[in-house]
């Protein structure tokens, strides 16, 4: 495509295994005459699904990034049928500065579709629009909770209106074989990766991996266990699919979060004081937390209380707390028929 902004040493139609990068036109401060890298490897091998995987769109959220590298410096061609192209650090400076916006305050996940003659996170978001989503089947958004937020770990859908699409994206979304799986909504705005790929028509997941500014060895390993499964289940890469049943596991929890009630913002600014743990079942009513007033020591905290009954399934992870952050996130159980019909 002559018109995107974006170059790639990649060719995304060549096969066997490339290690490349994307480059980002751009001129800063430090920099008058600059290109921002953008890493991309891209394993082809004959003819099978063509799947998409993206990670470190924000750069406080460094697990799905070591499951994508991981990924990409083990796997070879013969590992695939068709092609996997995997950008596991779509904000390189944003990682650098482990912070989740670029640091020009561009929200990777707030560019889409883009535009080739936007600023440089436009540019990046078009190039992916127009470029590589064509060229998938299906795309996974590896994410987390970062700095901010403590996410049960799972991976999570949109509820789309294309039947088919949606089915094949519960299937997807299952083949993590996480603990838990989550139906959300949009409460902080669009423009998010996913947001365009399911427009595509794409089979189109994402994750939420924990969070909180800090990760665990069991995360990286669900992170790894789950990517590769998922792959897996699509044909991609070469291998059975485990189910949770072969692993000696119960069925997963899938939470429906598809109300704003079910997102729980601050009334006012404080000191969160979280009286809750993630998995926690609550009812609707119940205290979630309490926000503090460091100023004034006389005032008595205010209660937070959960709109909706059901599973705790996020937490706010920085206690410093501004007006509308979102405190808590509950989650209502519902079985995989129900997001079918
Ligand atoms: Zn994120």
């Amino acid at each position: 495509m002559s018109d995107v902004a974006v170059t790639s040493t990649v060719d995304f139609e060549r096969p066997g295994k490339q290690v490349g990068r994307l480059q980002v036109p751009r001129s800063t401060n430090e920099s008058g005459w600059s290109n921002l890298f953008v890493p991309a490897v891209c394993i082809q091998n004959g003819r099978g699904p063509s799947v998409l995987i993206t990670a470190g769109v924000h750069g406080d959220e460094p697990e799905g990034q070591v499951a994508a590298l991981n990924l990409a410096r083990e796997t070879e061609p013969e590992h695939v049928r068709g092609r996997l192209i995997i950008l596991p650090c779509m904000s390189p400076d944003a990682s650098r500065a482990y912070s989740r916006l670029w640091p020009d305050g561009a929200n990777l996940n707030r560019s889409f579709p883009g535009s080739a003659t936007g600023a440089p996170d436009q540019q990046l978001a078009d190039y992916v629009t127009r470029v590589l989503f064509p060229l998938t089947d299906a795309v996974c958004d590896l994410h987390s909770g970062g700095r901010s937020m403590m996410c049960l770990p799972w991976s999570e859908m949109h509820m789309v209106t294309d039947r088919a699409q949606r089915g094949a994206m519960v299937d997807a979304m299952l083949a993590w074989g996480t603990d838990y799986h989550f139906i959300y909504i949009n409460i902080a705005g669009g423009g998010l990766l996913v947001d365009e790929a399911e427009r595509q028509g794409k089979i189109t997941i994402g994750t939420e991996l924990g969070g909180g500014g800090h990760t665990t060895a069991a995360i990286h390993r669900l992170a790894e266990h789950g990517l590769r499964n998922f792959l897996r289940h699509l044909g991609v890469l070469a291998g059975t699919a485990a189910t949770r049943a072969s692993r000696g596991l119960p069925p997963p929890v899938i939470l429906r979060a598809v109300s704003a009630d079910d997102y729980v913002l601050a009334p006012e600014s404080g000191l969160f004081e979280t009286l809750v743990t993630l998995g926690q079942e609550v009812g609707a009513g119940e205290p979630l937390g309490r926000l503090h007033f460091p100023e004034r020591p006389d005032r008595p905290p205010v209660d937070v209380h959960a709109e909706t009954a059901g599973v705790v399934c996020s937490i706010r992870a920085i206690a410093t707390t501004g007006q509308g952050d979102c405190l808590v996130v509950t989650g209502q159980r519902c079985g995989r028929d129900e997001l079918l019909e």
